[in-house]
């Protein structure tokens, strides 16, 4: 009898001190990736923000527009970015800026550069990861943000040639309220194409 019972107590430790360790969602478990990312992405929209204030006042209409439409999209993403951060038991803290307002030419260059740096850091880090980790949740999340990324470093490299054009007139951008795709207002797409949304349900900006 007292066998048994040292039997059932030395099991419940075992099971006490390993059972989080096969667990699936262990708190904290694929979300220091997550977690910088977020911090990433918090300083880029807050990047948009002052940028865009910045083309508004030196008169390029189109890089505000283009600025401000970015910045409802990162909106989304860091909302669905914290959302799976909590879900894994971890805390998506926001961070202290780290901000620098120059010209807007040199604003949209600082742009391109970090925004191909982000997207190549999670194409080749966290979403790897998920993708071997069987992560499905992670991968929808962050596939979402490196297709919006694709779609927004093309505008931004358009608006590098074409950016004193963008003083005369501005273009209005829809974005796809679930996942944050961006698209130029002028795209006849009917539909989200990383999600179920239809294209009267997006948000659109000016
Ligand atoms: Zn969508």
């Amino acid at each position: 009898m007292i066998f048994i019972k040292k039997l059932f107590l030395y099991i419940s430790i075992l099971c006490f001190i390993c059972g989080p360790l096969f667990a699936k969602n262990i708190p904290g478990k694929g979300c220091k990736e997550l977690v910088e990312l977020y911090q990433q992405e918090w300083n880029i929209k807050a990047q948009y923000s002052a940028y865009a204030k910045k083309a508004d006042a030196e008169g390029f209409l189109q890089a505000g527009s283009l600025f401000r439409a970015v910045l409802k999209a990162e909106e989304i993403h860091l909302t669905n970015l914290a959302e799976e951060i909590k879900h894994k038991g971890g805390n998506p803290q926001d961070p202290v800026i780290k901000l620098q307002v120059k010209s807007t030419q040199e604003n949209l260059d600082e742009l391109v550069k970090q925004e191909s740096k982000t997207q190549s850091d999670i194409l080749s880090g966290s979403l790897k990861k998920a993708r071997g980790a069987g992560d499905m949740d992670s991968v929808r999340v962050l596939n979402d943000i490196c297709q919006g990324k694709a779609m927004v470093l093309g505008y931004l490299k358009l608006l590098q040639k074409e950016l004193p054009a963008g003083k005369k007139g501005k273009k209005g951008y829809a974005i796809c309220p679930l996942c944050g795709y961006l698209i130029e207002d002028s795209n006849p797409l009917r539909r989200c194409p990383l999600c179920p949304i239809k294209r009267e349900s997006f948000i659109r900006v000016n």
